[in-house]
């Protein structure tokens, strides 16, 4: 269990070096990223609801009842609830400011064919 790092807020994009697990609710409305934060090593858990983040594409259309996976990757935020000094105390942010990117595993469900 790695110790959390009191690192000074930087809003700042940096590269996950752990591995991430991204799992999907049953309802597939919900990924939940859990891993540890790249900087402030603080293990952070992110829930984004599907159809939320990103540019709809136009094969995104309501066209199903099922929500779509999404694809690409999660932009993840650290939201550790631990303080950092030199945060601003307007800052929405409760984690040390890294964001990055977690690439989004292909759906292991099938029998949703077109
Ligand atoms: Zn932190
Ligand atoms: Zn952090």
């Amino acid at each position: 269990m790695p110790d959390h790092q009191p690192t000074p807020f930087q809003e700042a994009e940096v590269q996950p070096v752990d591995d991430f697990t991204v799992v999907r609710s049953p309802d597939g409305r919900w990924y939940t990223v859990t891993g540890p934060c790249p900087t402030c090593r603080a293990r952070t858990v992110f829930r984004v609801a599907h159809g939320v983040l990103g540019p709809l594409k136009g094969r995104l259309r309501h066209r199903r009842a099922r929500p779509e996976p999404l694809t690409g990757s999660i932009p993840v935020y650290c939201q550790c609830g631990y303080p950092h000094p030199d945060r601003p105390p307007e800052s929405p942010d409760a984690g040390c400011g890294a964001f990055w990117d977690v690439p989004v595993p292909p759906p292991a469900e099938s029998g949703d064919a077109p």
